[in-house]
């Protein structure tokens, strides 16, 4: 087993009420409620469970202002993407890595900002490059284990 890092270990409808709380950096039920609205239909109660759980998860800190309360980021956005594309990366075999970081690669809209940050990228990731990458899997979850 690889190290384990910390996980995300959110839901991706508390994800949806995360960004609302990274973008507006303080925020209220209504307001979550109210923004979400454009693409979800969630009740105000749903909103206000997805967001006593991500208080329960410490992702969320809860303050009372009056009779309401405000919420607000505990966790920095930049750190959770980090975290959630690690994730990703650790449910698919070691070997398919470089294919998986191709196809988003391929399907993403990118500035020549981040194209030139990707090449810098690639360029310093060759001075560590390996020959075969080593599979990493339970034998049994991927193939790597049949063909020799
Ligand atoms: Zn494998």
């Amino acid at each position: 087993m690889s190290e384990k890092k910390k996980a995300l270990n959110i839901t991706d409808a508390e994800w949806e009420v995360m960004r609302v709380a990274w973008a507006t950096e303080e925020t209220t039920s209504k307001e979550v409620t109210d923004i979400l609205n454009e693409k979800t239909e969630w009740k105000s109660t749903t909103v206000k469970t997805l967001l006593s759980r991500l208080v329960d998860k410490g992702m969320l800190g809860t303050k009372r202002n009056g009779n309401k309360f405000t919420y607000f980021p505990l966790v920095e956005e930049r750190k959770s993407i980090e975290v959630l594309s690690e994730e990703m990366l650790t449910k698919v075999c070691s070997k398919k890595v470089g294919k998986v970081l191709e196809s988003i690669i391929a399907e993403s809209l990118l500035s020549f900002d981040d194209i030139d940050e990707l090449e810098a990228l690639l360029k310093e990731k060759r001075k560590s490059a390996v020959d075969v990458v080593p599979c990493n899997c339970t034998p049994g979850q991927c193939q790597c284990h049949l063909v020799h």
